[in-house]
């Protein structure tokens, strides 16, 4: 994130003040607490929440449950945040949280208990003109709707806009579940036709199968894009002639949220996944999965990040040279971001919109973001992604310049 952000302050010919200000965050929360597991037993559990910036607005963020979380990733994720609002013109600022556990081996009550644990711990940092978390990996509905209500009981009243991705019947919006991975897909199907290339049996292949990979997969599927390859963290499944995506999710749903076993496709490695002869590569998992030990031996034409920094910064050279185009996080996975916003002004606005209402202001965002990031890319001659930042941290810089500007003024005013 922070070779990134230099290379694009270098383009905006930033201070070093001024850039020391936004590489980093302006809060960072370690909170520890306990919860009795089903077994009788009490466990402790590290979490962290971290403010990037609140500079356009309140801070956006998701919440990881996963073994790996740890401060510094957290971080990063926090300054995306930013970015990715930014760029997509949403007036949010950029957050990230996370605690350190494996959510696949605690039970819904324990999960429970985590959420309502950290809630209560960050009781003073959330708050819907605050910070306004999200679902990441490791935690959906679920979860966002047990830290609304935590946070609506610790407050004496229902406050829906603390938190978005939540169930409908708790104030979520139609749409947003799937949102990240339609945004993948309009994002994909928007690189194809720049690239002048048919969308119809382009062939696809996508690193991940949970909430972002599985809704872009049905997508294009949709479309009439041909999936030939898809992964979970068990297994890499391969059909050159393209894998029937309804049905896998059927499978999928019976076979415990899981794609092992699924019959009607070989077993490959979960590196051979990635290294396919396909015209679009997703990567839609987890960060650094692409880096400069296995960015030559890519074969994509196209990679669309789904998830957050797939691609390590050393990766971006080589895949560069191989004329590869990386269309970046920031603005290929905004789809999630996006429609939490569609959320909170709903539940701020006590309104319900109708799903058309939420996927074509979605495609009209996306498709603006798109046209800006390619233009400003044409315009400076860098990457789609140093593009992006660009756009981005230009946002953020003249926000943050009226803003002081203001206060210096009112000082002087009381002077
Ligand atoms: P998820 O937990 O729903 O799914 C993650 C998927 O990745 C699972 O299928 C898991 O089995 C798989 N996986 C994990 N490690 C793997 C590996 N080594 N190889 C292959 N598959 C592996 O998470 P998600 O919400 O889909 O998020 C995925 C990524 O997208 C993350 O980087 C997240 O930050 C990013 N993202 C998510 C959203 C959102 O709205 N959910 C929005 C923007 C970005």
């Amino acid at each position: 994130m922070i070779d990134r952000f230099n290379t694009a302050a270098d383009i905006l010919d930033l201070s070093e003040p001024v850039r020391q200000k936004l590489q980093r965050p302006e809060k960072q929360i370690l909170v520890n607490f306990s919860i009795t597991l089903d077994n009788g037993t009490e466990q402790n559990f590290e979490g962290y929440r971290v403010i990037h910036s609140t500079v356009l607005g309140p801070s956006k963020g998701g919440i990881r449950y996963d073994n790996g979380v740890h401060l510094e990733e957290v971080k990063a994720l926090a300054g995306w945040m930013t970015w990715k609002s930014a760029v997509t013109g949403i007036p949010f600022g950029g957050a990230k949280g996370g605690i350190i556990c494996d959510p696949r081996q605690l039970s819904k009550t324990e999960l429970e208990k985590i959420t309502r644990a950290y809630t209560k711990a960050l009781v003073d940092t959330f708050g819907p003109e605050k910070d306004v978390p999200a679902p990441d990996m490791g935690t959906g509905p679920d979860e966002m709707g047990w830290l609304m209500d935590e946070f609506s009981l610790l407050h004496g009243k229902p406050i829906h806009a603390v938190v978005t991705g939540k169930h409908l019947h708790a104030g979520g919006s139609l749409g947003r579940v799937e949102a990240t991975g339609r945004g993948v897909s309009i994002i994909t199907l928007l690189a194809l036709r720049k690239f002048g290339l048919d969308a119809v049996n382009t062939t696809v292949a996508i690193q991940g199968f949970g909430n972002v990979g599985l809704h872009s997969a049905l997508f294009l599927y949709d479309h009439d894009l041909k999936i030939t390859a898809v992964s979970d963290v068990s297994v890499a499944l391969y059909n050159p002639e393209g894998i029937n995506i309804p049905e896998l999710i059927l499978y999928y749903n019976l076979n415990n949220k899981s794609i092992s076993g699924y019959p009607k496709a070989t077993v490959i490695s979960h590196s051979e996944l990635l290294t396919l002869n396909v015209d679009v590569l997703i990567p839609a998992a987890k960060e650094d999965v692409i880096t400069a030990e296995n960015a030559e031996a890519i074969n994509a034409s196209i990679i669309v990040e789904g998830a957050n920094g797939p691609v390590s910064s050393d990766a971006d050279t080589i895949l560069k040279d191989k004329k590869i185009l990386v269309v970046p996080d920031i603005l290929a996975n905004a789809g999630g971001v996006t429609v939490s916003y569609f959320e909170w002004l709903q539940n701020s606005l006590s309104e319900s919109w109708k799903i058309e209402q939420v996927n074509n202001r979605l495609e009209e965002i996306l498709e603006k973001s798109f046209a800006e990031v390619f233009s400003a890319a044409a315009h400076y001659n860098v990457s789609p992604r140093i593009a992006a930042y660009v756009i981005a941290i230009r946002k953020v810089v003249e926000v943050q310049a009226v803003k002081e500007s203001i206060v210096n003024s009112k000082n002087y005013k009381q002077n």
